[in-house]
């Protein structure tokens, strides 16, 4: 059965392959941008810069989510200044800020709009993947 949480997992889980294969070289090795350090993308997380529990609106926003290593994510909390560095350097001010006052999305997500999204992130990963010739 669908269930919401269950299908916005799994648009989750596309939309994070999406993200670090897009992100990869032509072997998919995967930039830190918040360390600069390399690793193949399955070792690589896709990291908020604003946490998803702020806001739903955050939560599958593309300039918002990119390719970091464990210790950035898990263990320094996003590594949230250089995090900050980063989203000014590859969007400008303008785009910082206009991430940081996505409007509200109270209302969350529903399936359609889920499984849409799955569709769309499942796409454009297994696109990215054939390009490097990687199997997912
Ligand atoms: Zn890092």
């Amino acid at each position: 059965m669908t269930t919401l949480p269950r299908i916005k997992k799994i648009a989750w889980k596309w939309f994070s392959v999406m993200i670090r294969l897009e992100a990869s070289n032509d072997v998919g090795q995967v930039e830190c941008v918040t360390c600069g350090s390399w690793d193949d993308w399955k070792e690589m997380d896709a990291g908020h810069f604003i946490a998803k529990n702020k806001g739903n609106q955050f939560y599958f926003e593309e300039r918002n989510v990119h390719a970091q290593c464990h210790n950035c994510n898990r263990f320094k909390a996003g590594n949230l200044v250089e995090y900050s560095a980063f989203i000014i350097k590859t969007y400008g001010l303008e785009g910082f800020g206009e991430i940081k006052s996505l409007p509200q999305n109270l209302a969350g997500f529903n399936i359609p709009q889920l499984e849409e999204m799955r569709d769309i992130f499942k796409g454009r990963a297994k696109e990215a993947a054939i390009r490097r010739g990687i199997k997912i």
